[in-house]
């Protein structure tokens, strides 16, 4: 079984303390070698700033290869391909391009009257510039929004077509889970690498809840464990067991690549990728610009 690639996923910081928690996840997974790193986006000018701030002070201070997530929600095509822009300036190459979900208070995801229509018209607009590698999240457990399972195979399908080099899934419990959607994917002619997304659980009924609010199904042999574990005093223990068992199963099943959403928690993912036999580099120099 070779060593797979990996990959992490961060989130921008909203106040001082983040942006220490957010510097301390870089600092302990940037030594693990991660084929890329990726930092997600919000709705709302604030967020937007910080994570082309987060994308552009990461790829600068530890020389990694980042990816800015960017979505359509609440923006012209204009705006979106402006902030596009200045990434291709500060010489970002990769973008995780998202259709987001509906802004909060509202059910369903609506479109701004001069923004992008969908996922697939966003993508098409990034693939025209040529200036990006492009990336597009994918769904094991049907997204919500989606008719069937098929339906959104066949969709991601049509984003890969619009100019997607490889999708990144949404978390799931059991390699099955994913098995059974690559399989699907294998079937509908999707060739672009499909990366299983990993949620190391650092809280039990905080990932029960994200997953509850997607639809996904939480296994109740997985509620029971977590559940006991916790009695025991246990919880970050099996946690670690569940994700590594979860990543050997994935790879023992031909998968090469993982990527972590580390929810800027980095210690419990950092213990998964050592378990999984990838040690860390010695710490690389940081590359500080002087303070005038
Ligand atoms: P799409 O795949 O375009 O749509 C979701 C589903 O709806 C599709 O799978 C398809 O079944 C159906 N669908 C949509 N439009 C059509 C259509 N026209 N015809 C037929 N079916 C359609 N959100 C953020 O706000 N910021 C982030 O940084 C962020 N990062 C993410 C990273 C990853 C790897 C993933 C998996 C999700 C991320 N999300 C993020 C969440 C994401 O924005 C939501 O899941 C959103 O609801 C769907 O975005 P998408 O681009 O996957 O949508």
């Amino acid at each position: 079984m070779a060593t797979p690639r990996i990959s992490f996923e961060f989130f921008p910081p909203q106040t001082l303390d983040a942006s220490f928690r957010l510097w301390e996840t870089v600092q302990a997974l940037a030594p693990m070698q991660p084929e890329f790193v990726s930092v997600t986006y919000g709705a709302g000018g604030t967020t937007r700033k910080l994570t082309h701030e987060a994308v552009t002070a990461i790829g600068k201070n530890y020389g990694l290869n980042v990816a800015a997530h960017l979505t359509c929600v609440d923006a012209t095509k204009a705006e979106t391909l402006e902030i596009a822009a200045a990434y291709a300036d500060a010489g970002v190459t990769e973008i995780v391009a998202l259709r987001g979900d509906a802004p909060k208070g509202a059910e369903r995801f609506s479109a701004h009257p001069e923004g992008f229509a969908s996922s697939v018209e966003l993508i098409e607009a990034l693939a025209a510039t040529g200036k990006f590698k492009l990336r597009v999240g994918a769904y094991p457990e049907p997204h919500p929004d989606a008719a069937d399972s098929l339906a959104d195979v066949r969709w991601l399908k049509r984003k890969i077509d619009a100019g997607a080099s490889s999708a990144i899934t949404q978390f799931f419990f059991d390699a099955d889970t994913f098995f059974r959607f690559r399989d699907l994917c294998v079937k509908e002619g999707i060739t672009a690498p499909i990366i299983p997304g990993i949620l190391p659980i650092t809280s039990w009924a905080g990932a029960k809840k994200f997953a509850l609010r997607c639809g996904s199904d939480v296994p109740a042999r997985l509620d029971d464990a977590f559940t006991t574990a916790a009695r025991d005093g246990r919880e970050e223990l099996y946690a670690l067991a569940h994700c590594t068992q979860l990543c050997d199963n994935l790879l023992q099943g031909g998968v090469e690549d993982l990527h972590f959403y580390t929810l800027n928690r980095p210690h419990l993912t950092r213990e998964v990728v050592r378990a999984l036999g990838i040690q860390p580099e010695l710490v690389p120099e940081l590359v500080l610009e002087k303070v005038a």
